[in-house]
């Protein structure tokens, strides 16, 4: 009898020191692509189970949900997205899902991008009808606005509140781990900006699958040229794709990128017409997978960078 009774006592007592299982349980939070998923992996820690709609490589543009994200979604506390039109599939799939996830748009505050008069003409180009017969939406804002660091705090500021909101009892952590990282992420700023002062501005100029970059180019100095607009599914016309030949061969730019999720070929085309060199792989919409040379945001901007040097020094 004294020992079941001890047994109650130690029962009791787990029951009133286990902390609420609610407290513990990670709060589960949907990314819609692989860079938001890992600014919410450094602000979260271990009290997020992040999962990653459109994975490394992916191209969200164009990406078709399946069964598996909306489950995942259905699921989900907390869902994270870029806004912007990024994301044109997301509302769909959040209906289907049924989700009751919170939703936090990541890029919410900081200053859009309008679409200059060319971007906008080649995004109409390439917006045709969705399956249920609506025109596509086209474009009014530039969504890339990651590709400038200083987004990017913003960015982490609005998963940190978000975090913070859904899961009280861990808002110190979230705010400490967010402050850390948006340092790591002023720091990098600093860089990118005292590695292009190096190069004549003259020389700054790249050629890159689509029009990812806007942000890059206006924060950090560097034009940009694309075949492709803001939408990465635009097929360019031939007449378009002439006159961007002769721009390249008259300007005399040697530095040419293919973006981790597009199709090459278009870009080695235009490398054989104009005798620009391929400068490798830049990440642009997404992240590489682990082991890879960009598996996190941070690590985007110290591929990135040394590379559009490199290339640059030879236009
Ligand atoms: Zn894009």
């Amino acid at each position: 009898m004294k020992n079941l009774a001890t047994r109650c006592l130690v029962l009791a007592l787990a029951l009133i020191i286990a902390p609420p299982t609610r407290a513990t349980e990670p709060v589960k939070v949907v990314a819609s692509f692989s860079i938001l998923g890992d600014m919410v992996r450094n602000v979260a820690g271990s009290n997020a189970d992040v999962t990653v709609l459109v994975g490394p490589d992916g191209d969200t543009h164009s990406f078709e949900p399946g069964p598996a994200h909306a489950s995942a979604l259905a699921d989900a506390d907390l869902l994270v997205l870029n806004g912007l039109g990024f994301e044109p599939w997301l509302i769909r799939l959040a209906a289907a899902s049924g989700t009751k996830a919170k939703y936090v748009t990541a890029s919410f505050g900081i200053s859009p991008r309008h679409l200059s008069a060319a971007e906008r003409r080649r995004d109409e180009d390439g917006h045709g009808h969705d399956e249920d017969g609506y025109p596509e939406a086209a474009q009014d804002f530039d969504p890339h606005a990651w590709q400038d660091l200083r987004n990017g705090v913003t960015y982490v500021q609005n998963i940190a509140g978000a975090l913070a909101e859904k899961d009280p009892d861990n808002a110190l952590v979230y705010r400490a781990n967010a402050e850390s990282y948006i340092l790591e992420l002023k720091k990098l700023d600093q860089w990118v900006r005292s590695e292009l002062a190096k190069l004549p501005k003259e020389k700054r100029k790249v050629i890159t699958t689509h029009d990812a970059f806007g942000y890059f180019g206006n924060a950090y100095g560097v034009e940009f040229i694309s075949p492709l607009g803001i939408g990465s599914m635009a097929e360019p016309s031939a007449q378009a794709l002439a006159r961007l030949v002769d721009q390249v061969r008259r300007e005399k730019i040697r530095a040419l990128f293919i973006e981790n999720m597009s199709d090459p070929r278009m870009m080695e085309t235009i490398a054989r017409e104009t005798g620009a060199e391929d400068g490798g792989t830049l990440y642009s919409d997404a992240l590489s997978p682990a082991g890879g040379p960009a598996p996190t945001y941070a690590a985007m901007f110290r591929h990135n960078v040394p590379a559009l040097i490199a290339a640059m020094h030879k236009n």
